[in-house]
């Protein structure tokens, strides 16, 4: 059992304001494997004055030295990512081997590229008799999701220190352990009292104390679009700066000309990773009438790759989903699929044989599709497909764009121009062409009810800074 009974806020470890605590179940056996606080206002109110006490002392500090502090970061949690690895896998369920990569490996990538990036940053340039100088733009609250946990986390808090804004983050209550680990990370790497803070909670007592917070200039927000339109309302009582990645329905547009085997084998690959737990998950799959059958086989024979299983063994290619609620509202999606007339190719709803435990969901495939049907319309966020078949090019990228949601997708064709040229008309804040590979310096965010804003890179940084200007004499 992991017990965490304080939070992190100017930089002492905490007793939190009431004895109400949180469960956290391990996603593999269903079991609780511990417990962290569930934080109210009162704790909110102590994490935001200790961030605003922070806050000028932090955006004095030369940015060289800030660049040193995320190095030093970086470098504390590659020490414990075995430990992350494991414990993010316990709480979301992630196979252990890609946990390790992607859980662990990207927070720790993205800390040392942000204090890359800060050192090449220019914070000011002359524009004809004006001075513009970039200014962080102050204490910002991190609300984020359980799905990448630390990933997430990373993305928000790595560019606002860089930046010089002061941090409180209210990470998941789904995945929070990963956070203490940062925190003592933080701790350790001497960081100054009050610039990052932590407090777990749930998301309308925690989240909404630090949206409304008058002391808060900027909430950045990764989770569902349910919570980022609540947010929207409540922040703008206080007219902060709002950043938010929500949702995604990405379609994966296989053109006439593709190499059809390595089309679905991507897409598949693409939907599964996670459990299908990811907000860029290829969930769509678009493909040539006339190559329907020979797609849906393939897809299939993909599909079976997948080995369902405990989260802890190498040998597991997917895992369980992260929560009793997930499992339930995937089950109940599957079974919409199947009312709606979706045709079951693999996998569905009933739990799946010699896996009591966790919550499994077998990976799934739907075929003859429409666009219209729910599980193409809304996302599952779990391991399940659906094929959509087009009659020509211009219909298929009607059929992509025919979504809410903006996220991501993916184009597929031998030509890469002819790719490219519909990867242009898809109305998605990113967009993979014949496989290209995750860019962790891209501008990574949404169009339409994906949200807005960008982060990674160099663009992340800049969600943090305001302009001013100097309208200078001389
Ligand atoms: P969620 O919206 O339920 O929760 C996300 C966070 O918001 C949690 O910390 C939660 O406590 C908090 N929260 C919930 N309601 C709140 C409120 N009213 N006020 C303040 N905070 C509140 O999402 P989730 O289930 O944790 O994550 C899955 C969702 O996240 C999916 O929709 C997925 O697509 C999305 N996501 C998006 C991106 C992206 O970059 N676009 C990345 C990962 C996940």
């Amino acid at each position: 059992m992991i017990l965490r009974d304080k939070f992190f806020i100017g930089g002492q470890w905490v007793s939190p304001s009431s004895t109400d605590t949180i469960d956290v179940h391990n996603a593999g056996t269903g079991a609780v494997m511990g417990k962290v606080p569930a934080g109210g206002a009162k704790d909110i109110d102590a994490a935001v004055a200790a961030a605003r006490a922070a806050f000028e002392g932090w955006n004095a500090t030369p940015a060289v030295q800030r660049a040193e502090y995320l190095q030093k970061i970086s470098d504390g949690l590659k020490a414990r990512a075995a430990e992350l690895g494991s414990t993010i896998a316990q709480e979301v369920g992630m196979p252990i081997k890609l946990s390790g990569r992607i859980q662990a490996g990207l927070p720790i990538a993205n800390f040392s590229n942000y204090s890359r990036l800060l050192n090449d940053f220019k914070f000011e340039e002359r524009i004809g008799n004006s001075l513009v100088v970039r200014e962080p733009v102050g204490v910002v609250g991190a609300i984020t999701p359980w799905n990448y946990p630390l990933h997430q986390i990373a993305l928000k808090v790595a560019p606002a220190l860089a930046a010089g804004c002061t941090v409180v983050l209210k990470p998941s209550e789904v995945a929070p352990f990963n956070a203490f680990i940062l925190a003592e990370v933080i701790e350790a790497a001497g960081l100054p009292k009050g610039v990052f803070n932590l407090v777990t909670g749930f998301g309308p007592a925690a989240g909404e104390a630090l949206v409304k917070h008058p002391q808060v200039d900027m909430i950045s927000f990764t989770g569902s679009t349910r919570a980022g339109k609540r947010i929207s309302e409540v922040a703008a009582q206080t007219v902060k700066r709002v950043a938010l990645e929500l949702g995604g329905k990405s379609a994966s547009v296989i053109l006439e000309d593709a190499d059809l085997a390595a089309a679905v084998k991507g897409t598949v690959t693409g939907c599964y990773l996670n459990s299908g737990q990811t907000c860029t998950a290829l969930t769509r799959m678009l493909v040539p009438a006339s190559k329907y059958d020979e797609a849906a086989k393939l897809a299939v024979e993909a599909a079976k790759g997948f080995t369902l299983g405990d989260p802890m063994s190498e040998a597991t290619r997917l895992g369980p989903l992260s929560s009793q609620m997930q499992l339930d509202r995937v089950r109940d999606y599957i079974k919409k699929g199947v009312a709606e007339g979706a045709e079951l190719l693999t996998g569905g709803a009933d739990q799946p044989e010699g896996l009591p435990g966790g919550y499994f969901v077998k990976p799934t495939i739907f075929g003859k599709v429409k666009n219209s049907m729910t599980i193409a319309q809304e996302e599952i966020f779990g391991p399940v497909l659906s094929i959509i078949a087009y009659q020509d090019e211009e219909e298929a990228i009607r059929i992509a764009n025919d979504s809410p949601y903006g996220l991501a997708g993916a184009v597929w064709s031998k030509d890469d121009a002819h790719a490219q040229k519909v990867a242009r008309r898809i109305r998605a804040g990113q967009v993979d062409v014949n496989g290209g590979a995750f860019n962790m310096n891209a501008p990574f965010g949404g169009f339409k009810q994906s949200g807005h804003g960008r982060e990674a890179g160099v663009y992340g940084l800049e969600e943090f800074l305001e302009y001013k200007s100097l309208q200078l004499k001389g």
